[in-house]
């Protein structure tokens, strides 16, 4: 059960991110942590994160964005969700505030991209497709063997949800890729395992994934040790970054700890067969992986540069 802390936003809520890839996009948390409790969670280790089992809410979070849109000079084409929480958390008024930010954004012609692992209540999904020439959804995923996601992925949506909720708003015109990050190394990045997921992802209809290999901090390590009862499959994963190099990844003062590149290489150049023999393109992005990629993950969308005068010209590339 999560304890949510509610609490007034005093920051603003369009905040840039220090991953390169959304530096050109205002991005936006609901919360303070994540109901999900991903024990390889990134945003464990912020100083905003309230801890294990709890989220902080903002109460104010609409009636902030109302005030702060219209003195914005340039109005976003779009703005993504969200950096270091997920907007689909299984908290009632987490999804409630995720329906009304939408919808308040997607009714003010701003393009509305997120990344997701939870279960997307039928109501928003129906907003989405109403909305689907403004919407980006990517969908994450790690694996289809749904002991491994309990184990790492507590609160998240079953594999079987999220493939069928991607299906259920690929069918409705919405914009979906996928998400294979992080790949868990000697846990997730074998043949048997990279095999099905990518050929359910083409069965429900994503064209293309981004993916990257996890890489590890003090409080990801933490985490891990404290929470994995699976003992001998954490051992195998945490092996693995015997040989793990310090890599700085293209987002403020962030330095981690990751695999070496050959075994990262490896690890895509495996993704990238496989994938390749389901129809599905992978995207390693650079901000992670500035020693192997040059590319981007697009995580918060492709689109075309807005036109004046044209609300229907909506894309622009971020
Ligand atoms: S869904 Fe994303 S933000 Fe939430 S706990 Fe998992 S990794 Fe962290």
């Amino acid at each position: 059960m999560t304890e949510v802390i509610r609490t007034e936003r005093k920051s603003a809520v369009l905040t840039p991110s220090s991953l390169a890839c959304l530096a050109r996009v205002p991005t936006v948390n609901l919360t303070a942590g994540c109901a999900h409790e991903c024990r390889y969670c990134y945003g464990r280790g912020y100083r905003s994160h309230p801890g294990q089992g709890k989220v902080t809410f903002y109460t104010n979070l609409l009636a902030k964005l109302r005030e702060e849109l219209p003195r914005k000079r340039k109005k976003p084409a779009t703005v993504y969700f969200s950096p270091s929480s997920d907007p689909f958390q299984p908290v009632p008024e987490v999804l409630e505030m995720a329906y009304e930010v939408f919808r308040f954004l997607l009714e003010s012609e701003i393009g509305v991209a997120f990344v997701t692992k939870g279960r997307i209540p039928h109501r928003h999904c129906k907003l989405l497709a109403a909305h689907a020439p403004r919407v980006q959804g990517r969908i994450g995923m790690i694996t289809l063997d749904s002991s491994i996601t309990a184990a790492f992925e507590p609160g998240a949506a079953t594999p079987e949800d999220r493939l069928s909720q991607a299906a259920e708003l690929i069918s409705s015109g919405v914009s979906i890729e996928a998400r294979l990050d992080p790949i868990l190394p000697g846990v997730t990045d074998g043949e048997d395992c990279l095999e099905p997921l990518c050929a359910a992802l083409a069965r429900v209809g994503v064209r293309r994934i981004a993916a990257s290999v996890l890489f590890l901090r003090p409080a990801v390590v933490g985490s891990l040790r404290r929470h994995m009862k699976d003992k001998r499959m954490l051992k195998r994963m945490l092996d693995c970054f015997a040989g793990a190099e310090p890599l700085a990844i293209h987002a403020a003062r962030s330095r981690v700890s990751a695999l070496p590149a050959k075994s990262r290489l490896e690890i895509m150049g495996r993704l990238q067969s496989i994938a390749h023999r389901h129809g599905l393109e992978v995207l390693i992005c650079a901000c992670k992986n500035p020693d192997i990629s040059t590319g981007s993950c697009h995580i918060s969308g492709r689109w075309l540069a807005a036109v004046p005068g044209n609300s229907q010209s909506r894309l622009f590339q971020p």
